[in-house]
């Protein structure tokens, strides 16, 4: 059996976590809450339900597996806040209720809390992803009352010295811990995630970050190992069959555990186009943060128009059983972005000549 835990489980986890802490206080996030699940879950419609949002590729530290700062790209125009304010807007037409802001290093942003209005957090969940060095409790404090409701920290390892070498930055273990218990503290919701591969899934560093996460009481976010960015070819790091039922194992044992492939609407699958996207700074939309070619450019086309022409192949119009980007061998080899040389994503949609439209006598999508 592909999954041993039930879906209607998983899908009760996601809504109860929605219904705490300071998502609580914002009633029209709840109305459209209630309203996207009607849609997403019972209409079967395809509704966004998540996005990433990468503001910035600066960073301050530079990790082995890191997959997002090789897009950095000097000539490219990062977005305004006018067109965030804009893009936000369509995000939301569509059904988009949490919007995760990672980069980079989205701590450097000195405007990030102007970008978190821009979304009218009112209205969803906002969420960042850092690696913890730059919490100070004056910046969360700054930060919630902008509208944040969760951090997400980066830990690679429950063993201080494997994180510190991983991010080639003494001390970085240290500030990650201190950043969880500080949004703790402050009473955001905290969450650790951290890149699983063949290599370190069984490791001890992995077993130790899982007592930390219930020791804290966090969610511990697994991505896995994909051969993109740093890793660029590095096929032997994705996961193969025994790999996947080891973690679905640990997942059983260790509920705090949680994976993307289980996060969406009662459906168990790859979410990619369907339910969630990212959005590069320079206006790219892409399937995933770890499927990196442009499906369009949100300056020129509408969400919209980009949505429904991706939502059209073959690739991304069902639920995936595999994670396309870490464990689909077939999609990985034919895919450039993970072709040792090509060093920046694919920017035009007019090449994406990968995908496969779907054939007039293809079944309807989907409604697992
Ligand atoms: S390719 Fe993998 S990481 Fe990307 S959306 Fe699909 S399941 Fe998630």
């Amino acid at each position: 059996m592909l999954f041993n835990k039930s879906k209607l489980h998983d899908f009760a986890d996601n809504i109860r976590f929605m219904l705490s802490g300071t998502l609580l206080r914002k009633p029209q996030f709840l109305a459209r809450l209630l309203w996207g699940s009607v849609q997403g879950v019972l209409l079967g419609m395809p509704r966004l339900r998540f996005m990433d949002i990468a503001i910035d590729y600066n960073c301050n530290m530079t990790c082995d597996h890191c997959s997002a700062l090789p897009m950095k790209d000097p000539e490219e125009k990062r977005l305004t806040l006018d067109e965030y304010a804009r893009i936000a807007r369509e995000l939301q037409d569509e059904g988009c209720l949490i919007f995760h802001f990672t980069g980079g290093e989205p701590l450097l942003r000195k405007n990030l809390e102007e970008i978190i209005r821009a979304f009218r957090p009112e209205r969803c969940a906002i969420s960042i992803q850092t690696n913890g060095w730059l919490v100070t409790r004056e910046r969360l404090r700054s930060l919630k009352a902008a509208g944040l409701d969760m951090m997400c920290v980066s830990i690679d390892s429950g063993i201080p010295e494997e994180h510190d070498a991983f991010r080639k930055t003494p001390g970085a273990h240290a500030r990650a811990v201190a950043a969880v218990r500080m949004a703790r503290e402050e009473g955001l919701k905290h969450l650790i995630s951290t890149c699983v591969s063949r290599d370190n899934l069984r490791s001890e560093g992995i077993r130790r970050l899982i007592a930390f996460a219930e020791e804290t009481g966090s969610w511990c976010h697994f991505n896995l190992a994909v051969p993109v960015g740093h890793w660029q070819g590095r096929v032997e790091m994705m996961f193969r069959p025994e790999d996947r039922e080891e973690m679905l194992r640990m997942m059983d044992q260790h509920p705090c555990i949680k994976w993307d492939m289980r996060g969406n609407w009662l459906r168990v699958g790859c979410g990619a186009v369907k339910e969630k996207l990212y959005l590069s700074p320079y206006g790219n939309l892409m399937p995933c943060p770890f499927i990196q070619i442009a499906l369009g450019n949100l300056r020129s086309e509408s969400l919209r128009q980009v949505r429904d022409r991706s939502l059209a192949c073959e690739e991304f119009r069902t639920y995936a059983p595999l994670c396309l980007a870490a464990e689909d061998a077939d999609f990985v080899a034919r895919t450039p972005c993970y072709l040792p040389g090509n060093k920046k994503p694919i920017t035009s949609y007019r090449d994406v000549t990968w995908l496969t439209p779907v054939q007039p006598s293809s079944n309807p999508p989907e409604q697992s």
